[in-house]
């Protein structure tokens, strides 16, 4: 899956959305319990245990994505004139989504080539 933004937001992102997966399923998995009872707590204990993964994960990955932003270069945007943070060589600008990279070699060639060369590898 490729998402057109920031690496730092693509990992905020994913955060969010396990976050609520999370949230979501321990809502469900508690509200089977109220409409079918007895059946319900095995779909109760399912939910819970899957939602406590994902909240786990989704913990993990702020956590990395912390991690991350301490090394991230602090670059200001040749489109919008903003400053923005750098993953790796090269990284979408946060606020534009222009493709920004330290390599020299890659800052001639077009966002599209950029793309088909980050699907090979
Ligand atoms: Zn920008």
């Amino acid at each position: 899956m490729i998402f057109k933004s920031a690496k730092i937001n693509a990992f905020r992102t994913w955060g969010l959305l396990l976050t609520m997966l999370g949230m979501g399923l321990m809502i469900l998995g508690t509200a089977g319990i109220v409409f079918w009872g007895h059946a319900g707590k095995v779909v109760a204990a399912v939910g819970l245990v899957i939602g406590l993964i994902s909240m786990m994960a989704s913990l993990a990955i702020y956590f990395w994505a912390g991690m991350l932003s301490t090394s991230a270069v602090q670059v200001d945007c040749p489109e919008c004139h903003k400053l923005t943070k750098m993953l790796g060589k090269t990284d979408r600008c946060m606020f534009c989504h222009t493709i920004l990279t330290m390599d020299p070699e890659q800052a001639n060639i077009t966002a599209e080539q950029l793309e088909s060369q980050q699907l090979k590898s």
